[in-house]
């Protein structure tokens, strides 16, 4: 049998993808949550604001995706109003990231076409699994909602958010995932913000070696049932080529308090290099998250080297064992 093999999607040129948090309030209370009200605020982008700010970032002359995200998305009455705007603006795919309450009845709001993907996040094969790290009852209800998705003709993917409390019930997802009609699996590694960063990050974080025992062969093991698997790079080969996407690609993560960061890592400090004021995007003042990504060092990624210095091992001359790759560059395994 011919082993799945996976690729690393370098960064597309002539891509701008778009994250907009259209809201941060939220329905659960994950212990790893990543929404920081002190920096991202409490407010929900207007529906004035929805129309406006997905005109300011589309780009007819790229292939501009947006992600709508939160909080939780579906709690927003204009969601899916945003949605089918975005595909008559001409965004070439369209993503909801939901938690699978899936509020205001959205499955008959929104037709199968409307969205390009719509993706679950679950942390675990089982209640006992999920449940401790998002709430009691959510397994049950967002597997429900899951079903009744792929039922209804919707795209589904689902996001595994991995830490030291559940990579050891990765494994077990890849046969779930089929039997639920799932095709595309997005692996995360947890990241060092929001609660996270303030609950202990030595409780979540996997060493490399753990990540690399066991991530890709979960993949593969989905990969194998027909599922294409999607998980972060991290650790950068020795003749691999750092490269930081906040210089080579266009990511805008956008927050309804109207802060444009392009850095995911950085999202827990005022450091946003973009602001959106009166429905314009303008470059923001003083010290910003666009002033690091020019700089180059041994380590790879700048932001992990000052945020989370732990993820990184050196040799007796001091030299990084590894570089750590961009947080956002992907490494993909095709469903065989
Ligand atoms: S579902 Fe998402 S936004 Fe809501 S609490 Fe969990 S991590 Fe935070
Ligand atoms: S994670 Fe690191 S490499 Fe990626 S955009 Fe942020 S600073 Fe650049």
């Amino acid at each position: 049998m011919i082993q799945p093999q996976a690729r690393t999607v370098g960064f597309k040129r002539g891509e701008r993808n778009v994250f907009f948090h259209i809201l941060t309030a939220c329905n659960l209370s994950c212990s790893h949550c990543y929404i920081n009200p002190e920096e991202h605020g409490t407010e929900m982008a207007t529906r004035d604001s929805l129309e406006k700010w997905l005109k300011l970032f589309y780009d007819p002359n790229k292939e501009t995706n947006v992600i709508f995200l939160g909080g939780e998305p579906t709690m927003h009455p204009d969601l899916p109003h945003a949605i089918r705007l975005a595909k008559k603006q001409g965004y070439a795919s369209v993503t909801l990231d939901t938690n699978g309450f899936l509020f205001h009845d959205f499955l008959s709001q929104v037709k199968p076409t409307d969205l390009d993907f719509l993706s679950f996040s679950l942390d675990g094969p089982r209640p006992e699994v999920n449940d401790q790290l998002r709430g009691h009852g959510v397994f049950e209800t967002c597997t429900r909602n899951l079903q009744k998705a792929v039922a209804a003709g919707f795209n589904v993917s689902l996001i595994y958010t991995v830490s030291r409390y559940n990579i050891q019930h990765l494994h077990e997802m890849a046969p779930l995932l089929a039997n639920w009609g799932v095709n595309r699996f997005f692996i995360q590694v947890i990241g060092i913000r929001g609660k996270t960063a303030k609950n202990g990050a030595d409780k979540w974080q996997l060493t490399p070696e753990e990540w690399l025992a066991e991530i890709p062969t979960a993949a593969a093991a989905a990969a194998a049932l027909g599922i294409t698997v999607t998980y972060p790079k991290v650790f950068l080969e020795p003749n691999e080529k750092f490269e930081c996407a906040g210089r080579v690609a266009e990511n805008y993560f956008i927050f309804p308090n109207g802060r444009v960061y392009q850095c995911p890592l950085c999202e827990d400090y005022p450091v946003h290099g973009y602001m959106i004021e009166e429905n314009r995007l303008i470059p923001n003042t003083g010290f910003t998250e666009t002033r690091l990504f020019g700089l180059d060092i041994p380590e790879g990624c700048v932001i992990n080297r000052l945020l989370q210095p732990e993820n990184l091992s050196y040799d007796a001359a001091g030299k990084p064992l590894y570089k750590v790759s961009c947080c956002l560059l992907k490494q993909e395994m095709k469903g065989s």
